[in-house]
């Protein structure tokens, strides 16, 4: 019995490995991830801030798949085709008997006029790089501040970086700040208050 599981991040890799825990002995299992490395997602947040740098947040993978029995393929997987069971990747065809899709989310650019062109996505290693760049740009010029949250608690954890950076780090921003939240906010939290003073 062959399992391919295509993306090895947080669910992918969580899948691969319990698969060869808990399957059979005859268990095969096949990651496929166009990145070698596991980046913690969520540690994404202090980079623009340069609290982290991308490389104290992923860990190779190979390794650790290696050492649980696990194959690792790094390449993007192109395609899947049901009827034969095959998942078409850069670095070749595959079959599968169980396939698992684990590829995470895709951003929507297109989701409002600008977006593509002016917003830079935390979600990504580039995206995170490119906030870093645009945030020391923004230090030098009176500016408007959007946050357009995912979640609640992502655009507090954010919102509590870029004030304190911007209004306290070490690098004090002189000109004024305004900010705007897009989305609900509870009321009770402390950080709300503050930043919306
Ligand atoms: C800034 C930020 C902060 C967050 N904070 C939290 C938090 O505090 N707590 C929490 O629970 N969640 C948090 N999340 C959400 C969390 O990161 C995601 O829910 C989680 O990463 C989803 O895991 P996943 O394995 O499904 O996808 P991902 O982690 O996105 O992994 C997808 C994998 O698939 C690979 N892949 C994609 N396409 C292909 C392809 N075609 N071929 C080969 N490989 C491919 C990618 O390289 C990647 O390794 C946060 C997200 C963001 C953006």
């Amino acid at each position: 019995m062959k399992t391919i599981v295509i993306g090895g991040n947080f669910a992918g890799f969580t899948a691969a490995l319990e698969l060869k825990r808990k399957g059979n002995k005859d268990q095969d299992v096949m990651v496929i991830d166009k990145s070698a490395d596991f980046l913690f997602i969520p540690s994404l947040i202090w980079v623009p801030f340069k609290r982290r740098e991308v490389k104290d947040i992923t860990i190779p993978k190979a390794a650790i798949f290696r050492k649980k029995g696990v194959e690792f393929l790094e390449a993007e997987a192109l395609k899947v085709d049901p009827a034969t069971q095959l998942v078409y990747t850069t670095k070749g065809n595959f079959k599968y008997d169980q396939l698992v899709v684990a590829t995470g989310p895709k951003v929507k650019y297109d989701v409002a006029p600008g977006v593509a062109e002016h917003a830079h996505y935390i979600g990504t290693p580039a995206g995170a790089m490119k906030t870093r760049a645009a945030l020391d740009e923004l230090k030098k010029i009176p500016a408007r501040l959007l946050l357009a949250p995912v979640k609640v608690q992502v655009v507090l954890e954010l919102g509590m970086n870029f004030y304190s950076t911007l209004k306290n780090g070490a690098e004090k921003m002189t000109s004024e700040i305004k900010w705007i939240f897009i989305g609900l906010l509870p009321k009770h939290f402390w950080v709300t208050s503050e930043l919306m003073e």
